[in-house]
């Protein structure tokens, strides 16, 4: 049995924050989830997967988060909790139907977890969505430890029924990825079954019933203050003239920062665990008779504004600083040394930074296309017809790494989707070929809507749909079109070639970018056609191979190596291709050599077709060329 699903309550486990919102879902009785993965939010629908059977819960990787929304709000509506979660820039997509599903509210409690990804550690930006509950009017609490998260994840349930609005659990990369204790509680072992009643002039948003609910919205508003005003999640420790309010992770660099100051006597500290509505009572009571405030959050000033308001509102004279130089940056993540700079310079306490000592540096590892990466090839041929002139929009997933160096092959990217339709705009307004790039997955997620807006408007490009059968930037997760599962090769649901055509795309090719010749004469033809207009695509079809191994348990049995005898050292093979495998050498002596290092190599053969001096070697056979 999964460590999430043992019956036994009160027992200690040590659980990701991901894993622990899972058990607190479980616990709370979500039997319908849905959810787009997205870093740092995966693990909780990757968990989901595996259990979704044993727990007996519904589980999708829907195609995106506004699906993921739709489809949770559904099963709510209909009487049946459920949870949904996603990455920060995953609300933006869902925003649409968090929006208004916020006035048409729920029947059974429905949790929406997003994640937000402070200092970009897998993110294109950084932003603060606990905006996004404010301006939704949706309930919001932010755990600070897994612990809180398990606890959270059953009252935004609980918050969300007895208010029938969603409630959004915000959490921070520090949250879902660090490991704590977490005690279990019950298991509930009824499961509800759905039911929808009808009732159109409260669940169908048309303007006059759209006006009332808002009204309503804003009721509920006023009530959830009130209910975050008297939150445990709220509370007050240390006593003391000056103040400090903080939530999320940034209540435990707080903490230390007080504990290894020497100021525990001087500071009272309000967490906030509630945030939205803002305890607004609260924090009034905790201002009156402090001296100085000091808010410490990450990111925007989201709480310090709340504060601001209510100190100005109750004519507090108490001094409140929050964002500022010396004080709490507004980019990036907080850590504990940066708490305790803010605090020496708020407080005027005396503080020695400690002492840094140099460490070895590390040799450098920049990020790269895995070897054996079907999209390095891919790479390599559109460059080789299309060459540096062309126009590359690219798009979010493994393949982004193509932006780097020797490949530099991604020109434009804004999000999730825009490497499609950027195209459209590229190629109305330059007379330069375009050529845009994007995964499967990210295809099925929003690609869809960016050809069919480029078919009927006549965009003149080329899309490439890189289909290496998984989405692989999150951990190998399926979506509509896979073919490869544990059990072995399987006819994809949705054929990507048929709804491509489906579109109205009649240039449409699929090649497998390994057998580099082929797939060259291929884009060669297609460059030809491409001064027709309208959209062609290329399906460049091969499979992740490190899903591959993974589902297919594929061992490499030919990888290749270097003849030195008749390499003359172009360099061709770093210089165009860039596989890690390969390694630049000057020997003792002073002569240069490449080698390849045959423990990376994935035996994809590419490099021996563009290059005579590398070979094919079987796996276990003596040393041969220059190894
Ligand atoms: S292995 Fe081939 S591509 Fe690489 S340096 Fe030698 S000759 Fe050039
Ligand atoms: S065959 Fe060549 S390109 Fe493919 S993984 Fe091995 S070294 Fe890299």
């Amino acid at each position: 049995m999964h460590e999430l699903l043992t019956p036994k309550s009160g027992e200690k486990h040590l659980l990701l924050g991901n894993e622990a919102i899972v058990r607190g879902a479980l616990e709370g009785n979500v039997r319908f989830v849905a959810a787009y993965p997205g870093t740092p939010s995966s693990e909780i629908i990757d968990r989901f997967y595996q259990i979704g059977p044993d727990a007996g819960v519904y589980v999708e990787y829907s195609v995106n988060e506004k699906i993921s929304v739709e489809t949770a709000g559904a099963a709510a509506v209909s009487g049946v909790r459920s949870l949904c979660s996603m990455k920060h820039v995953g609300l933006n997509v869902a925003a649409d139907a968090f929006m208004t599903l916020a006035y048409v509210g729920v029947k059974a409690g429905m949790v929406m977890v997003v994640a937000d990804d402070p200092s970009l550690h897998s993110s294109q930006n950084e932003q603060d969505n606990r905006y996004y509950a404010k301006m939704g009017n949706v309930p919001m609490l932010e755990p600070t430890t897994p612990e809180e998260a398990r606890k959270m994840t059953l009252e935004a349930l609980k918050i969300s029924e007895t208010f029938q609005i969603p409630c959004m659990l915000r959490t921070t990369t520090r949250v879902n990825h660090c490991r704590g204790p977490v005690t279990l509680g019950d298991l509930p072992t009824d499961a509800p079954s759905g039911e929808f009643k009808k009732d159109p002039f409260n669940l169908v948003v048309i303007p006059m019933v759209g006006r009332k609910l808002r009204l309503a919205l804003l009721e509920k508003v006023a009530k959830l203050q009130e209910e975050a005003d008297r939150s445990p999640f709220n509370f007050t420790e240390g006593q003391g003239k000056w103040g400090i309010i903080t939530s999320g992770v940034s209540y435990l660099y707080v903490k230390d920062a007080v504990r290894d100051l020497g100021i525990e006597d001087k500071v009272k500290i309000l967490k906030l665990g509630f945030t939205f509505p803002h305890p607004k009572g609260l924090i009034r009571n905790f201002l009156e008779g402090l001296d100085k405030l000091l808010v410490v959050e990450e990111l925007e000033p989201f709480l310090e504004e709340a504060v601001r308001m209510t100190a100005q509102e109750a004519g507090l004279p108490v001094e409140v600083a929050g964002k500022g130089a010396q004080l709490i940056p507004r980019a990036f993540e907080l850590d504990a040394v940066k708490v305790k700079r803010a605090l020496q310079s708020f407080f005027g306490v005396s503080y020695e930074p400690p002492q840094v000592f140099a460490v070895p540096q590390l040799p450098m590892r920049p990020p790269n296309l895995c070897p054996g990466c079907p999209h390095r090839a891919t790479y390599y041929s559109v460059k080789k017809v299309f060459g540096e002139d062309a126009i590359y929009p690219s798009d979010i997933g493994c393949y982004t790494l193509g932006v780097l160096p020797p490949l530099k092959m991604a020109d434009f990217l804004i999000c999730m989707g825009s490497g499609v339709s950027s195209s459209g705009g590229f190629s109305k307004v330059l007379d330069q070929p375009v050529v845009s790039f994007i995964g499967d997955s990210t295809f099925f997620h929003s690609g869809i809507t960016g050809l069919v807006n480029a078919v009927s408007h006549d965009h003149r490009f080329l899309l490439v749909i890189m289909d290496n059968g998984t989405t692989a930037m999150t951990g190998h997760q399926p979506h509509p079109g896979i073919e490869l599962t544990p059990q072995g090769k399987i006819t994809p649901k949705v054929s990507l070639e048929n709804l491509v055509r489906g579109c109205g795309v009649e240039r449409v090719f699929t090649v497998n970018p390994l057998q580099v010749q082929k797939t060259q004469d291929v884009l060669q033809n297609l460059r030809e056609s491409m001064k027709e207009p309208g959209v062609s695509v290329l399906i460049s079809k091969s499979p992740c191979p490190l899903y591959e191994n993974r589902m297919l348990h594929k061992k490499t049995k030919v990888v290749f190596q270097v003849d030195a005898s008749s390499c003359d050292l172009c360099k061709r093979c770093l210089t165009e291709l860039g596989c890690p495998a390969f390694v630049w050498e000057r020997s003792a002596s002073g002569q240069e050599c490449i080698r390849i290092n045959e423990s990376l190599c994935s035996g994809c053969s590419v490099c021996s077709q563009i290059c005579k001096s590398i070979k094919p070697k079987r796996v276990g056979e003596g040393k041969g060329g220059n190894e």
